[in-house]
């Protein structure tokens, strides 16, 4: 049967182009990106699209973008074999990440990629992209079941884990990282598919269910040498703050002050959740390797353990939605969900 897969363009710099008069990228009409990519039609299976009115700088994405994306994905989800969606990339990574959350039981690909520079422009790299994301969305295995049954983020030439990534390069083609866990797919002149990486479900067939209810009462707190006492406490003292994402240094350390311990204590004591992520690029917090990590574990937090930020960021607003309980959000946030915990 032909395979079919639905393209949803958000906006972002694969499908912008330059103001004549201001120099600035602006976001253009979706029907655009179809005239640049003429391949989109040499597809031996269905390619249709559908764009976001209006489209947006991915700097502009909020909570209800992602509940309008999840619920385009839901309800086609039964007529199409895989989704590619077009995004700009200074919020992939959470886009990326809450997709994974918010979409229960997922068991088709869900690619998503953009570019850095525009797909009009000669040297872009957004139609690479484009045309490999839609490669990788169609892809099946020797039983007719998709290679790719998880949300991913395709960049020159990688595929990886959506909630495993970051953008760590505003410049480079290469703009995407995943340092703790490995490319699913490596692109070239074959498609290297890395098996044992790809999420495999262990049954097929469940039906597709959405989180939604998205509670945003979550702040993200970087430590610094320096970090003040009124700072920490006005933070914490947020209105409705039911939760911290806590950005501490190396395997999970922080600062051993006895004000900020103790306001630490005072917030996870009261019932907050406060989880431990580390501002490292790569490995692991492990509260029982230092003193000064110890000391967090005896605040009340919760380990991160290899959580990116922008996992545990929109974990928590998946969790914090689902459960009116903060104990239980503090208990389901250390296991993980969709592959975003080593
Ligand atoms: N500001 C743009 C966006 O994220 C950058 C990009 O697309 O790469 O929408």
């Amino acid at each position: 049967m032909e395979r079919k897969i639905l393209l949803i363009y958000t906006g972002g710099t694969i499908g912008m182009k330059q103001d004549p008069e201001t120099l600035l990228l602006k976001p253009f009409d979706f029907h655009q990106i179809t005239r640049e990519v003429p391949e989109l039609k040499k597809f031996g299976y269905v390619v249709d699209a559908l764009s976001f009115d209006p489209v947006i700088d991915s700097s502009d994405v909020r909570p209800e973008f992602w509940v309008k994306l999840a619920g385009i994905i839901k309800a086609n989800y039964a007529c199409y074999d895989g989704f590619v969606v077009l995004h700009g990339t200074d919020t992939m990574a959470f886009s990326a990440s809450a997709m994974s959350f918010m979409l229960e039981n997922l068991e088709k690909p869900v690619v998503f990629t953009g570019s850095q520079l525009p797909i009009g422009m000669l040297r872009t790299d957004g139609k690479e992209n484009l045309i490999s994301s839609i490669e990788l969305a169609a892809a099946q295995d020797a039983e007719g079941n998709p290679r790719i049954s998880e949300v991913c983020i395709y960049f020159d030439s990688q595929l990886f884990r959506g909630n495993r990534t970051t953008k760590y390069n505003a410049e480079n083609f290469r703009a995407f990282r995943s340092a703790n866990y490995p490319p699913l797919a490596e692109v070239g002149i074959h498609i290297r598919y890395n098996t044992a990486a790809l999420y495999r479900p262990q049954v097929r067939g469940r039906e597709l269910l959405l989180h939604t209810d998205l509670d945003t009462h979550v702040a993200v707190l970087k430590i610094f040498p320096g970090i003040t006492e009124p700072f920490v406490h006005a933070v914490l003292a947020t209105p409705g703050l039911r939760a911290v994402v806590l950005e501490t240094y190396g395997s999970g350390n922080s600062p051993s002050d006895a004000w900020f311990l103790d306001a630490l204590h005072a917030f996870t004591a009261a019932g907050g959740v406060i989880v431990n992520i580390t501002q490292c690029q790569a490995g692991t917090v492990d509260m029982g390797a230092y003193a000064n990590g110890d000391i967090l574990r005896r605040a009340g937090l919760v380990c991160g353990r290899d959580m990116t930020t922008e996992a545990a960021l929109t974990k928590l607003f998946v969790l914090l939605g689902q459960y009116a309980d903060n104990k239980v959000v503090a208990e389901k946030l250390g296991i993980g969900v969709s592959g975003e915990i080593s």
